[in-house]
């Protein structure tokens, strides 16, 4: 990961190195945190972000459901996040906007601890590559009854950390998280589609899973190409029999799943490939059905 010049900071840009917490920040002790991870891809007319504000609605959602007031308008963390990447100079990049819980009051009623908005980018490739050998992991989701699942807040992360590390311990390349039920909730940074027959499925968030901007970008692409989509809960033997099977979020973008727990599934199929190709040319405004997803850098 290569250092960028400026992260913003409550309220204005400060060099790389200057962007530190006091260690006794309250989100660091107890996970009071949401964050959002977005990217901005090269067009050809410059850089754009793709689906800013759907980002930052579900930031301010994750800070509701968490309990934390963000001290900025959408307005003005959509202007802050243009700045950034603009000032960093970046032809494309990935934006890491993090809402905390500073240093004041130690305990864990977070009474008294300031609130902190960060926006930090970097150039950063695709991260999981050309597709995932899968384990199904030891480790279940966070259940919704002891944690919002639905909150993209740090705390509940330790779950995907877990699951990660695990997978890589065993030679695998990412986790199959399961919920609670048994029933297939996601991966540990992407959502999960599954191809059977010709059709769509994924997971609902009551399953445990993120509401994955990119989820629903698919969504979009399939309805587009006429591929049926469904929310609906699945198995794990559901991937095991599947004609295809991908994972999705903005950091991976879309990547084939090769195979589950050793099974192959058969690499990168056709429908596969059309959502991917799709994507390519949403996210870069080569198609202009969806330019509206992308808010320019330079204005
Ligand atoms: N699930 C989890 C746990 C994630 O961390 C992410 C990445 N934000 C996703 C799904 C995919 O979400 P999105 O498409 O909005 O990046």
């Amino acid at each position: 990961m290569k250092e960028s010049d400026s992260i913003w900071m409550d309220g204005a840009l400060v060099p790389w190195a200057d962007a530190t917490v006091h260690v006794l920040s309250h989100g660091l002790h107890y996970g009071t945190a949401v964050l959002e991870g977005t990217r901005a891809f090269e067009t050809a007319t410059g850089p754009a972000v793709f689906r800013l504000d759907e980002h930052l609605r579900r930031l301010f959602r994750s800070a509701a459901m968490i309990g934390l007031s963000i001290p900025y308008t959408m307005d003005e963390l959509r202007a802050a996040t243009l700045e950034t990447v603009r000032a960093n100079g970046h032809p494309s990049c990935y934006i890491r906007h993090l809402v905390h819980r500073g240093y004041g009051e130690m305990g864990i009623a977070a009474r008294g601890c300031p609130v902190t908005v960060s926006i930090a980018t970097w150039e950063w490739g695709a991260l999981l590559g050309a597709g995932v050998r899968l384990m199904t992991s030891s480790w279940r989701r966070n259940d919704h009854t002891v944690v919002p699942t639905a909150a993209k807040a740090t705390g509940p992360y330790l779950n995907s950390v877990l699951a990660k590390s695990e997978a890589l311990d065993a030679g695998y390349d990412e986790a199959l998280l399961l919920n609670a039920s048994g029933y297939v909730s996601e991966a540990t940074g992407a959502n999960v589609f599954v191809v059977r027959d010709g059709r769509l499925f994924t997971p609902p968030s009551s399953a445990g899973a993120l509401e994955g901007i990119t989820q629903d970008t698919v969504e979009r692409l399939a309805a587009d190409l006429g591929v049926p989509v469904a929310r609906q809960d699945l198995l794990r033997s559901d991937l095991y029999a599947a004609d295809e099977a991908f994972l999705c979020g903005t950091a991976a973008g879309i990547v084939p799943v090769f195979s589950l727990d050793n099974r192959e599934l058969g690499g990168a199929g056709p429908i596969t490939g059309k959502l991917a190709d799709a994507y390519d040319a949403a996210v870069h405004g080569r198609d202009d059905r969806y330019r509206t997803w992308l808010t320019p850098v330079t204005t």
